[in-house]
């Protein structure tokens, strides 16, 4: 095995499984063990202001580096809690003859549902055993970020940027930046290595809103209910059906955004739906934002004697008007990838990052491939080349921007 790998495989076994129902930081200790080992690494390889936070974030510098703008990277060592995440065993898959994967309990990765696997047919494939995800992500943005961290020490000389690294918790219950200082991390511009496929740098995320009712009907014995009964529950359904159906996630895709109902719980007197709103575009994301407002008009007027309560909140933004500001962060990534001799291209994440709340708390962050994919299931795979690529392609980045000056 290659050594990012190899690294890869030894912080897999490490369970730091999120956890979204907890309100510490990080959200569950357990984090703790891969945080604290990684903190001795960088110790071990004479990285400097090695700093572990309270709240589970882990800093760190390269020593040197020349002047000019300070690059950040950042990696995530939370895994998703949709998945489950004790006890990960890794399998190596030798010699992949491009054939789906059958793993335990009937779990199987087909190529054919994957972007890029079929790239590394011949190669070796990581998974788990198929009780557990395999934690790629991000898992594999750590591996890559400590090799990274460990090449630009042994080569003290190679023109490039000074560089900064942090390693955060929780990302994947969107909590992964609320302890996050930008103060001490340093960082003029930053990237996440957080992305699948080797062939995208991501450079814009969602909008996103949610959008939660609060339905009060009034209740009374459905015997004598005759014009005084308001059900909330019908109006809760009435909501649904109110949606356009063609705008849900399961029928938009690429650059369409979505309103999504995601909960809904409810009796005759009260009632409450969770939404939650995707757009691409600030313009889209004040249409959606607009629908739910006619549809709350609509059903107060067809249902009177209700009272509809709509509360819409801002989760994040998408970043691409940042970083479009400064084009060299996701132009130099392009150019570093590209240099990896495969085809690359500048991709929108239909979701949120770390890096987009960072960017609007001043540090421009794009993301780049880690190599995985199938993230937060039991399918989760990495291949060894890809982890390769995806380290030679940050590497050239950085390299770049050391020539840049
Ligand atoms: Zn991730």
């Amino acid at each position: 095995m290659n050594s990012v790998a190899e690294r890869f495989l030894r912080y897999a076994v490490v369970s730091t499984t999120s956890d979204p129902d907890s309100s510490t930081s990080p959200s569950s200790m357990r984090q703790f063990e891969l945080l604290r080992l990684l903190e001795e690494e960088l110790l071990s390889f004479g990285m400097e202001n090695v700093h572990l936070s309270q709240t589970g974030v882990l800093y760190a510098r390269v020593p040197g580096g020349v002047s000019g703008e300070t690059i950040g990277l950042i990696a995530h060592v939370d895994t998703s809690p949709d998945s489950p995440g004790e006890g990960v065993n890794p399998q190596l898959h030798r010699n992949w003859d491009g054939l789906p994967i059958e793993l335990s309990d009937g779990v199987i990765i087909d190529p054919s549902e994957c972007a890029d696997m079929l790239r590394y047919k011949g190669g070796t494939i990581i998974t788990s055993d198929g009780t557990t995800l395999l934690g790629s992500d991000d898992k594999s943005g750590v591996a890559i970020i400590m090799e990274t961290c460990k090449w630009l020490i042994a080569n003290p000389d190679l023109p490039r940027p000074e560089v900064v690294v942090a390693f955060t918790p929780d990302e994947e219950v969107g909590r992964g930046v609320d302890n996050f200082d930008v103060d001490r991390f340093g960082a003029k511009f930053a990237y996440t290595i957080d992305g699948g496929e080797v062939t995208e740098v991501s450079s814009e995320t969602f909008n996103a809103w949610s959008a939660n009712w609060k339905i009060a009907g009034k209740e009374v014995h459905p015997g004598s209910a005759s014009g005084i009964m308001v059900n909330a529950v019908r109006i809760a359904g009435e909501l649904i059906a109110l949606m356009r159906s063609e705008e849900m996630p399961e029928n938009s895709s690429g650059l369409e955004g979505y309103d999504y109902p995601l909960y809904i719980n409810g009796t005759t007197a009260s009632a409450e739906v969770k939404v939650i709103l995707r757009d691409f575009t600030t313009e889209g994301m004040v249409e959606r934002r607009k629908r739910m407002e006619t549809i709350r008009d609509c059903l107060s007027s067809l249902f009177p004697g209700s009272h509809i309560e709509l509360t819409m909140k801002e989760q994040y933004s998408n970043p691409g008007e940042i970083l479009k500001k400064d084009t060299r962060l996701v132009d130099y990534a392009l150019e570093g990838f590209r240099q990896c001799d495969i085809e690359v291209h500048e991709g929108s994440i239909r979701g949120g990052t770390d890096g987009s709340r960072l960017s609007f708390m001043g540090v421009p962050t794009a993301n780049l491939p880690t190599g995985g994919e199938l993230f937060h299931s039991r399918r989760e795979w990495v291949a060894e080349d890809g982890l390769a690529i995806a380290l030679k392609g940050l590497k050239n980045t950085l390299k770049i921007w050391g020539k840049s000056h």
